[in-house]
């Protein structure tokens, strides 16, 4: 068994951070991904308990209040947060933990758990990322404007992070994130 280790991925929406962070976890055995609350309504397709824990605000409210949360932020109008049990337990059994949560929620980690390794995924440029935005049928165009909104504020900070990889290909950046966790899990 390996030391735990807790990883903040981080990243505009439609840099990837899903799909990447979906092949890690089959790559890395001991990686665990927390599944995150929030008072968004699901998508098409997205299961309860499986992609987010879906709560109405007074639901995500109590939560918040008996410090339930490792971290949580308002993110594009919603309220996002890191369920603080089953990281701490996860943690303790030796897994390597990945939160994929925004840079607001990052920062909030970093204070709370300095030894945390704050990875950025950033889109090869913003012309990208709003294309594949447009590719998702999911986003209006209201939220796709807010969606490149937040992009460029997350990416003012990612230099803050302890890491940035750009993904370009998902093949290569896929690869380098493997390899990061698994250098700092030997450490
Ligand atoms: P989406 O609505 O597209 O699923 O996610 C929107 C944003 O919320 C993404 O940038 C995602 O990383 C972030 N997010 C998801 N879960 C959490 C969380 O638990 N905490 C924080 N701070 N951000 C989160």
């Amino acid at each position: 068994m390996r030391t735990g280790n807790l990883f903040v991925v981080s990243g505009p929406s439609g840099a990837g951070k899903g799909t990447l962070v979906s092949r890690v976890i089959e790559r890395v055995p001991d990686a665990w991904l927390s599944i995150s609350a929030t008072t968004r309504d699901p998508r098409e397709g997205e299961v309860d308990g499986v992609h987010y824990l879906f709560k109405s605000d007074s639901d995500f409210d109590s939560l918040a209040e008996r410090d339930g949360f490792l971290e949580w932020a308002q993110v594009h109008d919603h309220k996002y947060g890191t369920p603080r049990a089953m990281v701490e337990e996860h943690i303790a059994a030796g897994d390597q933990v990945i939160l994929e949560i925004d840079v607001q929620g990052g920062f909030q980690i970093k204070e709370k758990v300095p030894s945390a390794h704050l990875v950025f995924i950033e889109p090869p440029s913003l012309e990208e990322l709003e294309r594949r935005l447009r590719g998702r049928a999911t986003e209006t165009e209201e939220s796709i404007k807010l969606r490149m909104k937040n992009a460029e504020l997350e990416l003012s900070r990612k230099m803050e992070y302890d890491i940035q990889f750009v993904n370009d290909n998902l093949d290569v950046c896929t690869d380098e994130l493997v390899a990061y966790i698994e250098r700092q899990a030997e450490n």
